[in-house]
């Protein structure tokens, strides 16, 4: 049972839908297929225009940096994931100021008021929606929100790659939304989609930057169902089919579902001892502090098969992430917390008496 924060399973329909004869890209078949996803993207995004690239999600962040940053990019880092924003500012000698914060805690509104009042050569803002190093939320919306009061013009890049499709995030003050396909969309690892704004269009229209990741010629050629270079076929194809399940469950459905399974996966964790990492958690996953980490990860994998996720860096060892992307299956959210504490009860920990099952099926299915 794979219950890593990404990747996350292909679902059977997925795997059906890309297990046909590869097509060419330049035909009017392939067209059809890219503007019915390239559709649904547009709705799920609730965003004005939407990127569809060849490359894993660190393609996309590094495609924002290079086409929206003129003058100077601020950076919020409360994990690996932010922290990788500034690195990529540093591969391409783009100027960046950074606000680190400890991977349990979400970056300040007021701190970063002051960063973007304090400098007036800042243009552009990264951030994640969820932080995924720590498990993390986040103020994305009310940050862009007081950025913009300031500066209007200053991007606004929210990196959502374990947020869109996990929960509603509002647009209305972002100007570049991150994704990938091997997180909440469940697809094997491969392609990232960027939703833009009517503003950050503009931006990237009145200055083409780059060749491969050239966000201006995505966009000429994304508007007529094409992409500047060899489309993703195979994936584009799952990617579509993936869209269409998530409009027929419909999106708040799935959003009320993911956080009604994060929501009894802390409840049930907190029951039998545990503690929650990040001050204010994502839905997209759960992430428990524990110095027994290792030990309890490895027997959910060899004895019970649950295979989650642990720490990286000064967390090796220290956290365990279970995900809640995608279409979870609801008994398997709980045996997840099920096999956890018979885990606990083998380690000498606590004494296996049925909590967190209890604590789960409390507050998923009654709402306790
Ligand atoms: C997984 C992830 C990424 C990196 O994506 P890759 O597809 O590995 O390049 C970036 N940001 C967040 C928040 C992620 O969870």
């Amino acid at each position: 049972m794979l219950l890593t924060p990404g990747p996350t399973p292909v679902p059977e329909f997925a795997r059906k839908a890309m297990s046909d004869i590869t097509i060419h890209h330049r035909t009017k078949e392939f067209e059809a297929i890219f503007e019915k996803t390239r559709k649904l993207l547009l709705e799920i995004y609730n965003m004005n225009e939407v990127l569809i690239l060849a490359s894993s999600g660190t393609g996309a962040m590094e495609a924002c940096i290079t086409n929206l940053t003129r003058t100077k990019a601020l950076t919020i880092n409360s994990g690996k994931f932010g922290e990788r924003f500034g690195k990529i500012c540093k591969a391409f000698n783009i100027e960046y100021t950074e606000l680190k914060q400890e991977w349990d805690t979400p970056a300040c509104v007021e701190d970063v008021v002051n960063a973007v009042k304090n400098d007036k050569n800042i243009d552009s803002l990264f951030i994640q929606v969820c932080e995924s190093a720590g498990g993390l939320r986040h103020p994305v919306e009310e940050i862009a929100k007081e950025v913009k009061k300031i500066n209007p013009n200053i991007m606004i890049v929210a990196d959502g790659i374990t947020a869109l499709g996990v929960e509603k995030i509002d647009t209305r003050n972002i100007d570049a939304l991150i994704t990938g396909s091997q997180k909440a969309f469940m697809l094997p690892p491969g392609i990232a989609m960027i939703g833009l704004s009517d503003k950050a269009v503009a931006k990237i229209e009145e200055k083409p930057a780059g060749y491969y990741f050239n966000l201006a010629s995505e966009i000429k050629n994304q508007k007529k169902n094409t992409t500047a270079y060899t489309a993703a076929t195979t994936l584009i194809i799952g990617l579509g089919a993936i869209l269409e399940k998530f409009k027929e469950i419909g999106f708040d459905n799935l959003y009320n579902q993911t956080e009604k399974r994060a929501k009894a996966t802390q409840e049930a964790l907190k029951a039998i001892g545990f503690k929650i990492y990040p001050k204010v958690p994502a839905n997209a996953m759960t992430t428990a502090y524990t110095e027994q980490s290792n030990e309890i990860r490895k027997i959910l994998k060899t004895k019970y098969n649950v295979d989650i996720a642990g720490g990286q860096d000064h967390l090796a060892g220290k956290i365990f992430r279970i995900n809640h992307m995608g279409l979870v299956e609801d008994f398997e959210a709980s045996w997840a917390v099920n096999a956890t504490e018979l885990v606990l009860d083998e380690l000498g920990i606590r004494t296996f008496d049925g909590t967190a099952n209890r604590v789960f099926a409390e507050t998923f299915y009654k709402g306790n």
